[in-house]
């Protein structure tokens, strides 16, 4: 079998952020109580006309060019037809002959090759189109989502793994949020993804089968469903059965794929040049005004932490979470000339820590700001408080926001670092234990334990052990206490 190596694409959907519809003015708001935003387009009514939603093409536009494709100035619209009661029109509208743009490539990291290697996944093309709506169990159904704007991204089959394929679908996740163009997310539908797996003989140009798994909705389903299906494959293959081209859906309680249906032929669509709408047009001025807007992408900030110190793990947590990573950004630039030297016990912080208390989604909002934690790193590493005080800090700044030294001090938490003060409270200690002092002194080292236990304990745990240790150091070597008055 291990002549056979799978072949795999993806059909990846993401509901673009517009206010609106793709083709009328419906309001756009699709986990909202079934059917409040529809409206007579939407119900597919004689009589009325699709018109484009402009903010809806320059998203896809700004994405278009984010990936580094060929934006055309014309592109075309098409009916799709199909017959289930999730499309009232009884067609959809879609780019299929001429889509918005073609080309591009995803960068997406390859571990396989190195820790921060990447491998450019080659897209074919990027289309605009519309939602259906959706049928749920007992044939209620709910058309919020018909008419949403969504944009469809097509690789070309060159993902190589199960694996490989759901990191795809993170590192375009990840674009699709640092650009703002959608929330890209998995569990309410607005990143959805079609795979098509198909099995080559090494060596053999001739491409296998494909067959497709439909509408995979978690990154964990993807990979799962790819192995699933490779195995299917191959297990046709090994007893001589060819490989039929047909559609499936994973089904995550048995961990299996399912035939569905024989995969359709372009003719059952009865594809038909979009009558109602004219030929979409780009506008050079204002794709170059997109361009010339647009923030770095993921790639570039993962270098970017790699350049910093951080771990491909805490570099990819951050860029797949642009909310996350925006935040440590924040938090490092407030440390100014300090922060790269800070900058993985920063991340650390913000991952275990700061993450511990407040979801990724909230931080934008948290009363924590990134200023303060940044500040809190930079006490800790000062010995200004202890790390279990500033653990009890951040606590406090979750909870009421503020400053960490404010907190500090009104809390009882900040360090002594007057040396004079530490050292008044060792000669204390050392004047009131004059036997261990001299025990010690000649020689039994075991006392150490207890003597720099008795200092911190005269300090409350209020300073830096290390300094602590140092100044006891030199108070043990100088004249035992009491000697100097003779
Ligand atoms: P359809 O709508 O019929 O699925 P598309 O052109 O929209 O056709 O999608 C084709 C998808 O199938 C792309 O993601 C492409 O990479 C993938 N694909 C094409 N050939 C193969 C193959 N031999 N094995 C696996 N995937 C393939
Ligand atoms: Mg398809």
């Amino acid at each position: 079998m291990s002549e056979l190596r799978p072949v795999i694409g993806l059909e990846v959907h993401c509901r673009l952020k517009t206010a609106s519809k793709l083709f009328s003015p419906c309001p756009l708001r699709p986990g909202a109580e079934a059917n409040c935003a529809t409206d007579p387009y939407t119900w597919g009514m004689p009589g009325t006309l699709p018109s484009v939603n402009a903010a809806a093409v320059a998203l896809a536009v700004k994405l278009a060019l984010a990936l580094g494709c060929d934006v055309a100035d014309e592109s075309g619209w098409d009916r799709k037809h199909y017959f289930y009661p999730d499309l009232p029109k009884g067609y959809q509208i879609t780019q299929h002959t001429r889509p918005l743009a073609t080309g591009g490539a995803l960068e997406v990291p390859d571990p396989e090759a190195g820790p921060w290697a990447t491998r450019a996944v080659a897209l074919q093309r990027l289309h605009l189109e519309e939602d259906a709506g959706k049928v749920h169990a007992g044939a209620l159904l709910d058309y919020n989502r018909a008419g949403a704007p969504l944009v469809e991204i097509v690789t070309a089959p060159v993902i190589r793994s199960a694996a490989e394929a759901a990191r795809v679908l993170r590192a375009l996740r990840s674009v699709l949020v640092r650009l703002g163009v959608s929330d890209a997310t998995m569990e309410d539908g607005s990143l959805r993804c079609d795979v098509n797996v198909s099995l080559q003989r090494r060596g053999d140009p001739a491409p296998g089968v494909r067959c497709e798994i439909k509408n995979l909705n978690s990154f964990n389903f993807i990979e799962r469903a790819v192995t699933a299906e490779v195995e299917r494959q191959e297990a046709l293959i090994a007893a001589g059965v060819p490989v039929a081209p047909v559609t499936l859906r994973y089904d995550p309680v048995r961990a299996a794929v399912q035939v569905m249906r024989v995969k359709e032929t372009e003719l059952e669509y009865r594809w038909l040049p979009e009558p109602d709408l004219p030929p979409l047009r780009v506008d050079a001025a204002a794709a170059a005004a997109l361009r010339a807007d647009l923030p770095d992408m993921p790639e570039r900030t993962r270098m970017r932490y790699c350049v910093l110190g951080l771990t491909p793990a805490e570099a990819a947590l951050l860029v797949e979470e642009p909310a996350l990573g925006d935040w440590f950004d924040a938090a490092l630039t407030s440390l100014g000339p300090r922060g790269p030297a800070l900058a993985r016990r920063l991340c650390s912080w913000i991952t275990v820590e700061v993450l511990a208390r407040v979801p990724a989604a909230a931080l934008a909002t948290a009363k924590v700001a990134p200023a303060a934690l940044a500040e809190l790193v930079r006490m800790v590493e000062a010995a200004e408080v202890s790390a279990p005080a500033a653990k009890q800090i951040l606590a406090l700044l979750v909870e009421e926001g503020g400053v960490p030294g404010g907190i500090a001090a009104r809390e009882g938490l900040l360090l002594e670092d007057d040396d004079a003060a530490l050292t008044a409270a060792i000669v204390g200690v050392l004047r009131g234990h004059p036997r261990q002092v001299a025990q010690y002194r000649a020689g039994k080292a075991a006392l150490w334990g207890f003597l720099i236990g008795r200092v911190m304990q005269a300090l409350r745990g209020r300073a830096d052990p290390q300094r602590v240790h140092k100044l006891l150091v030199v108070a043990l070597q100088s004249p035992p206490p009491g000697d100097e008055a003779t």
